[in-house]
């Protein structure tokens, strides 16, 4: 059952970054209540005030322009960026993505702010959206502040967001010539999140060597991780198949997965291994087409 709260429901940004500030020692805020609502019944978070940002027209926008790429506003549902026009057009990955994230029940509802506020290291976007170089914009009544996305993830359901602060952007730059991005989680339901994932992106030169690489792992680590060694080791290359198995074995030594009821550490190191040399090969063979 779920505690007593005090409900709130700001009518803009501002009124939020006031709400969060007067309230920061135990407020949480509810946009999609996916996740939250889960863990408020399970007891695991009881905040005395819910702020709810659902409502917050002023963050739900996917934007697009030639000179900084894209923008997604924190309450953008997952439905909305899989069905954007210029998602589909510019980052295709980003719509293979959302596709196959949860039901669309959930997509219609979830949001893009907080699927990477939750910080869940098998969550699908964050991936993706590493693999992609995005930022994330923060902010909170004392001001705003913009970093990596990787940066943003610090430990196990932990990130940078200090208290009062919320996600209220994320930005992805524009679309690299000769670069492809794959994404595929391997999950034994369908609609459900993966045993593990990875996001490659591949970047190759004019003479078709890897010239910039991103390995990003799902569920391969407490939080969501990038594979270094994985990385240097299709960086500077002429790619093939045994380049392919190379970063394959990296990225599983890279990894530090868990054990637990849907998969144990060594499984997942293999299914990592598989998975990294599949879709690096895969990332290449479109950033060749390109
Ligand atoms: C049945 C089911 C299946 C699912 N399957 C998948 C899956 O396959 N892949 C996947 O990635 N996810 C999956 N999810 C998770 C779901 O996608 C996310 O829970 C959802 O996107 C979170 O968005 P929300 O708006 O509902 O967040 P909420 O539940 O409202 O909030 C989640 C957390 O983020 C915080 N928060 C919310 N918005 C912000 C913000 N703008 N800034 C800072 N903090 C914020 C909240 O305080 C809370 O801590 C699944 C969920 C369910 C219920």
């Amino acid at each position: 059952m779920i505690h007593d709260f005090t409900y709130l429901r700001p009518g803009t940004v501002k009124e939020t970054f006031a709400m969060l500030k007067e309230h920061q020692d135990d407020c949480k805020v509810i946009c999609g209540g996916q996740s939250l609502l889960i863990i408020m019944r399970q007891g695991l978070v009881a905040p005395e005030y819910v702020i709810d940002i659902k409502g917050l027209s002023e963050l739900d926008y996917i934007t697009y322009d030639d000179a900084t790429g894209l923008k997604l506003g924190a309450t953008t549902t997952h439905r909305e960026i899989e069905f954007s026009d210029i998602v589909e057009q510019k980052y295709p990955v980003l719509k293979h993505m959302e596709e196959k994230l949860a039901s669309i029940q959930v997509r219609n509802w979830g949001t893009i702010g907080g699927n990477l506020a939750h910080a869940d290291a098998a969550g699908d976007p964050a991936p993706v959206l590493i693999a992609l170089d995005a930022m994330v914009r923060v902010g909170g009544a004392d001001g705003e502040r913009v970093m990596p996305l990787e940066a943003f993830y610090t430990d196990l359901f932990e990130t940078a967001l200090e208290p009062g602060e919320i996600i209220v952007e994320i930005q992805v730059p524009l679309p690299r010539s000769k670069t492809a991005t794959v994404y595929q989680k391997f999950n034994l339901l369908e609609s459900d999140q993966g045993i593990v994932a990875v996001a490659v992106t591949i970047s190759l030169d004019g003479d078709g060597t890897c010239k910039d690489a991103r390995v990003v792992l799902g569920n391969g680590a407490p939080t969501t991780i990038r594979a270094n060694t994985a990385e240097e080791t299709l960086i500077g290359k002429k790619l093939n198949d045994a380049v392919f198995a190379a970063a394959g074995q990296a990225a599983a030594d890279d990894s530090s997965p868990v054990s637990d009821i849907h998969a144990s550490e060594e499984y997942r190191r293999h299914l990592i291994k598989v998975l990294t040399q599949r879709i690096a090969k895969a990332a290449f063979a479109q950033a060749r087409s390109k």
